[in-house]
């Protein structure tokens, strides 16, 4: 019997942007070439799965020719860049979206290879949309990668000219946001820039920049750890582009190529600490990093439901459970997304929550939007659990080859026994970031929620405690190992402890943070029903 080999294809959308004619290309590819569902990731852009073997040529091609891009949404290079999915019409947020596909543009992988390989060596009909858009707003990106600054920068070779023969030790993670707006986990990336602004003339004066953001670890290895970003410093907008190539070249030299489980960027920070590794950095830059500019408290929102853009039109947050946009039984999402775009024409941003906002509605066309999604069996936003809206879970089982355990297909079960157990407590109107994943990779960023289950073998999770509400520090292990089945006797002493102990206005992630570990596992060892 001949195999039949299915694959999972992931686009790269810089700034999470999807045009409509994007949008209906890929529900048809979903519908004639994969399992008939789009999955929205945690990195703002959709992946397809169960694309046959034979089809991937069909389906890669479209998706370029259409000005769209898969070249970097996986692999040991730049991956998708990400931004606060918001689309305002404001000056700071269109820099955040400029820069995002500037830099998404600077780091793209050169070779011909890609073409070569799917496209049979031809041209793709239109170049990717957002290179156009970079080169028209007058970035140079070509000439400056070319430039040889000789500081080393840049490699002799004639295709990765960043990259070389050997790319990145591992995959790179960039975000862009503005000052107090972290809806995109910015923490978590291996460098985070912050547009930072003249108060006087609002205008772009450089980025705030942080670096070593990282998620994925490994069971039972201590040398590997989640870990949150580290601020390194201010940089002007014009010298931005050499900033970021230099902390790129500092990873590709002395990142770790020996042992992959330590190949991301944050060890290299974290083994260097933040003052040496930017030394480092500036020892490629050729200049001194500035000290980061304070800015105000990060805040969190997911961007769901209605907002005005700032233009006279409208966005709409709508979310999506896990990021599964397909149809069963009455819910039908797909169709209903389906629909709305060809009615409304709306260009979408991919959330990073895997959420998805539509923008430039206008007004009058509210209640019809509505409409739609009411016919197609889709909640309003105030019916749905805030659990559910703030939750995340990664496809795990049975779509993941690394998975250990259920993710997606169980959170569901988990929020109904969450919200039982937060009614039986008394602490039902908090609303608690879970995150799961079925492993310790963390696609879904478990490690920096509230309240993580991460999965270590079949129907048995760790549970991390003491992520931060608005996802600047990372969590900790509370317990090693929990049978599925007890959900409700390891959170019901937390959460009791939570009601009684917690000061005014605290959230369940700063309570836990608060009092550690200790103080939790001595007061759920006391606890009896
Ligand atoms: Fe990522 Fe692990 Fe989830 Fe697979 S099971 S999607 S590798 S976190």
């Amino acid at each position: 019997k001949v195999k039949d080999y299915q694959f999972m294809l992931r686009l790269k959308q810089p700034a999470g942007e999807l045009p409509p004619d994007l949008y209906r290309l890929l529900d048809d590819l979903s519908i004639n070439h994969g399992q008939g569902d789009l999955r929205a990731t945690t990195r703002q852009c959709f992946q397809m799965h169960g694309i046959m073997k034979g089809s991937l040529k069909t389906v890669i091609s479209s998706i370029m020719n259409i000005g769209s891009s898969t070249v970097g949404a996986c692999g040991d290079v730049n991956r998708n860049v990400m931004v606060s999915p918001a689309p305002f019409v404001s000056k700071d947020y269109e820099y955040v979206r400029e820069y995002a596909k500037v830099f998404a543009h600077l780091f793209r992988p050169m070779t011909s290879a890609f073409t070569e390989l799917w496209l049979d060596g031809e041209k793709v009909a239109t170049a990717e949309l957002w290179g156009k858009e970079v080169i028209e707003k007058g970035h140079k990106i070509d000439e400056d990668m070319l430039y040889d600054s000789g500081r080393g920068i840049i490699l002799d070779h004639p295709k990765e000219p960043l990259y070389g023969d050997r790319y990145l030790p591992r995959k790179f993670k960039i975000g862009v946001t503005v000052p107090g707006d972290n809806s995109l986990d910015i923490y978590t990336n291996d460098i985070g820039c912050v547009v930072i602004m003249d108060p006087v003339t609002d205008e772009l004066l450089g980025f705030n920049v942080m670096v070593g953001g990282g998620m994925g670890r490994t069971h039972n290895k201590e040398t590997t750890f989640a870990r949150a970003a580290d601020h390194m410093g201010f940089v002007p907008k014009e010298d931005i582009n050499e900033c970021l190539k230099s902390i790129l070249a500092a990873q590709r030299d002395h990142g770790n190529r020996d042992v992959r489980a330590n190949a991301r960027m944050k060890y290299l920070v974290h083994t260097l600490g933040i003052d040496n590794f930017k030394v480092l950095v500036e020892s490629y830059f050729g200049k001194k990093i500035q000290p980061w500019r304070e800015i105000q408290e990060w805040k969190y929102s997911d961007w769901m439901g209605w907002w005005e853009q700032g233009d006279g039109k409208l966005f709409y947050g709508l979310h999506v459970d896990n990021g599964r946009v397909h149809d069963v039984g009455d819910f039908r999402l797909k169709s209903a997304m389906r629909a709305i775009v060809d009615k409304y024409n709306l260009p979408m941003i991919m959330s990073p929550t895997q959420s998805i906002i539509f923008k430039d509605i206008k007004p009058e066309d509210k209640a019809g939007f509505e409409t739609i999604l009411s016919e197609h069996g889709i909640k309003k936003l105030e019916e749905i659990d805030p659990l559910a809206r703030l939750a995340m879970a990664c496809p795990a089982l049975p779509l993941c080859g690394l998975a250990q355990t259920e993710a997606e297909r169980i959170m569901p079960s988990y929020i109904e026994r969450m919200r039982a157990v937060m009614n039986k407590v008394g602490v039902d109107d908090e609303e608690i970031l879970i995150r799961m994943t079925g492993c310790p990779n963390g696609c879904a960023r478990p490690y920096m929620a509230e309240l993580a289950f991460v999965g270590d073998g079949p129907k048995s999770y760790q549970v991390w405690l003491g992520g931060s509400p608005v996802l600047t520090r990372t969590a900790w292990p509370f317990k090693a190992r929990m049978n599925t089945n007890d959900l409700e006797i390891t959170m019901e002493p937390i959460l009791t402890m939570f009601r009684d102990q917690r000061q005014e206005f605290e959230a369940f992630g700063d309570f836990c943070h608060r009092v550690g570990a200790e103080e939790i596992e001595k007061y759920s060892e006391s606890f009896s029903v």
